[in-house]
């Protein structure tokens, strides 16, 4: 059986490395955004630690055993245990998804 406290070279322990991902995200998610924003590439893009690579999700299944998949989301977690977004939260993350919605006239019309 797999050990669950099994860590990476480094001696990280998953918790550690799971932030390290999730910096590492939003770094990233940041540096996609600059670029959107100023037509422009704000720089090199941040770079990986090493430490992450194949981090898996672990969360305990209902069999017991921790998830395997490694396709990590913005909070570490694999697509099936991360949890579902709560959507934006401040205002102007608002106003931009209400401004994305088609018109009420536009949902109605027929061509
Ligand atoms: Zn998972």
């Amino acid at each position: 059986m797999l050990s669950r406290a099994r860590t990476w070279e480094s001696g990280m322990s998953d918790d550690e490395r799971r932030r390290l991902w999730v910096q590492w995200h939003k770094a990233r998610a940041r540096w996609i955004r600059q670029c959107r924003e100023n037509g422009a590439v704000p720089g090199p893009l941040p770079e990986m630690p090493p430490e992450i690579r194949g981090l898996r999700c672990g969360v305990t299944t209902k069999a017991g055993t921790p998830c395997r998949r490694r396709d990590l989301g913005a909070g570490g977690r694999c697509r099936l245990h991360g949890g579902r977004s709560t959507g934006p939260r401040s205002a102007e993350g608002r106003r931009r998804v209400t401004a994305n919605l088609p018109k009420r006239a536009e949902v109605h019309q027929t061509p």
